[in-house]
């Protein structure tokens, strides 16, 4: 790899300067570093990977060395960058905390104190990129929750459109929905009991009951593997709107670990797309 792309993916060093509770079920944790003073707002909503040292690795200061083998050396988990303030070298990143994330990513998060330090990566920029539709419709689940909420924040302030969110706290669609005064949030309570497409049914009677104007409407979909490729399924071909370059993100598969999902999501792109009209046949509607 030429040097100056090694000096571009090096990690950074941060400092946590500042944590909070978000409701129940958030910790949004500041860090600071000096490389944040040129991380411009176009990537709030962009992603980054924090790396947690691996046992026996190298210290912070060397693996975040330009030439450091650091992808070897920790294990790394993806946020999306909340919000920056570049002028105080400062970004945010709000971590859900539920009973089943408790891998070394919601176990940092919930152990975090003012003056540790962490590695991270550069964030890339961020993930909507039209934000002058008429209409938005938002989905997601707890640990997507930041993304959504930076998504709104991009938008202008007359924008309008819907989100739905899957999550523990009804709190956080009040939370959302105050964002913009043109959004309205619907909140489906997370049951990880429940089988995902019982869940993915609930999401498409969400759907079912909201006045969805035809036109101009962007989506930003992130959720449970099935979640989205349902919620895909139905505006596609039930609403036919043309979901071609919007964002549609499957960032975890229930009773999957990390590894199984990616080798999954592989495995898939591979497939060829099993139906041209949606039908709900094969999604269990609760309570029907
Ligand atoms: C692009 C992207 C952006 C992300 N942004 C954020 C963010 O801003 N804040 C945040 O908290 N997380 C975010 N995540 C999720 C994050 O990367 C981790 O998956 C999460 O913090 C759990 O990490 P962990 O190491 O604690 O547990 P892991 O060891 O990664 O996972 C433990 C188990 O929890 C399951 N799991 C993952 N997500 C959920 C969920 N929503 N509900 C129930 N179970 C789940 C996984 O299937 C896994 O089996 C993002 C992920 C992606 C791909």
């Amino acid at each position: 790899m030429p040097d100056q792309d090694r000096k571009k993916t090096a990690p950074i060093i941060a400092t946590v300067v500042h944590v909070e509770s978000i409701g129940t079920s958030f910790r949004r944790i500041t860090l600071r570093s000096d490389s944040f003073r040129s991380i411009s707002e176009s990537c709030v909503g962009g992603h980054l990977k924090l790396l947690f040292r691996k046992s026996g690795s190298l210290d912070y200061a060397e693996l975040a060395r330009a030439d450091s083998d650091w992808r070897s050396q920790c294990v790394a988990r993806t946020y999306t960058m909340r919000s920056v303030r570049a002028e105080q070298r400062e970004i945010d990143i709000e971590f859900a905390l539920h009973p089943l994330t408790s891998g070394p990513g919601a176990a940092w998060a919930r152990g975090a104190v003012t003056g540790d330090e962490i590695l991270l990566t550069r964030p890339s920029e961020r993930k909507l990129n039209r934000l002058n539709a008429q209409w938005y419709l938002i989905v997601c689940d707890s640990c997507s929750l930041p993304a959504a909420c930076a998504a709104i924040h991009s938008l202008p302030s007359e924008a309008r459109g819907v989100v739905i969110i899957n999550s523990d706290d009804e709190h956080d669609a009040s939370r959302v929905a105050s964002m913009r005064e043109g959004f309205k949030a619907h909140h489906i309570r997370r049951d990880l009991s429940l089988p995902p497409s019982v869940v993915a049914a609930r999401h498409i009677g969400g759907l079912r009951s909201l006045d969805i104007p035809y036109g101009d409407v962007e989506c930003f979909v992130v959720g449970e593997s099935r979640v989205v490729k349902e919620v895909k399924r139905y505006v596609h071909h039930g609403l036919q709107i043309d979901t071609d370059g919007m964002y549609f993100s499957a960032y975890w598969k229930q009773d999957h670990t990390q590894d199984e999902h990616k080798q999954a999501k592989r495995a898939e792109r591979d497939r060829p797309e099993p139906s041209s009209e949606f039908s709900d046949q094969n999604l269990v509607i609760p309570g029907a």
